[in-house]
C-alpha cells in the first residue's frame, strides 16, 4: 500500500478553494506567496524582480491579489529609460 502517490493529488485554488477539474484548472502559483491559483484567480503582471531572476525583460509572474496589492500597489513598470 501506498500512499500520497501524485495521481491522487487535487489542486486546489488557495483563493477560491476551487478544485482543478476539466474546467478548472489550477496552473499558476503566486510567485510571492507559493499560493496554488485558479485561472480565475491569476494576476498575471509584469515583475521587474522576477524578470531579473528569470532574466527575462519584462518577464510576467503570476500573482494572487493580496500580494498584488502587496507588492504591486501601484503601476510600477519601469522600462529602464
Ligand atoms: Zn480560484
Ligand atoms: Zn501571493
Ligand atoms: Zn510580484
Amino acid at each position: 500500500m501506498r500512499h500520497g502517490q501524485e495521481a491522487e493529488v487535487t489542486w486546489e485554488c488557495a483563493e477560491c478553494h476551487a478544485t482543478e477539474d476539466r474546467v478548472t484548472r489550477i496552473d499558476g502559483v503566486c510567485h510571492h506567496c507559493g499560493k496554488l491559483l485558479c485561472r480565475a484567480d491569476q494576476e498575471i503582471i509584469p515583475d521587474l524582480a522576477f524578470a531579473a531572476a528569470s532574466g527575462e525583460v519584462g518577464a510576467e509572474a503570476v500573482h494572487c491579489r493580496s500580494c498584488k496589492r502587496r507588492h504591486h500597489s501601484r503601476i510600477d513598470v519601469s522600462l529602464g529609460t
